[in-house]
């Protein structure tokens, strides 16, 4: 039943707007959680469980660097995944870079403000 049931449990990990959300923000590069947090306006235990959800299907994988954690995309083909799925529902979903969020402590975010 793997045949199925693998493609089911992806699928399910990505079947989720907050999680498609995140993954958007990774298109271009690893974030780290307080960056993700800041992007989808969530709070962070909530960004950290649909991080922790997207690490357990294999989807992302994480870093840590001091206190902070990154996640990046493990495989960057579950775009190609989601650029069909978003043909079929008539979305246009445009590759967002780095996205400086003003109150993000990040240190990306804080080199954009400079
Ligand atoms: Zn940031």
């Amino acid at each position: 039943m793997d045949a199925y049931r693998l493609p089911a449990k992806l699928l399910k990990a990505l079947a989720h707007p907050v999680r498609l959300r995140i993954l958007n923000a990774l298109r271009e590069d690893e974030e780290c959680v307080c960056h993700l947090t800041a992007v989808v306006h969530h709070r962070q235990a909530y960004v950290s469980q649909q991080l922790r959800f997207l690490r357990q299907a294999g989807i992302l994988q994480d870093r840590k660097d001091g206190l902070r954690v990154y996640y990046r995309v493990k495989e960057p083909r579950v775009f190609d995944a989601l650029e069909i799925v978003n043909a079929l529902v008539g979305v246009k979903n445009e590759i967002a870079p780095h996205q400086v969020v003003a109150a993000c402590p990040c240190p990306k975010c804080e080199t954009g403000r400079e």
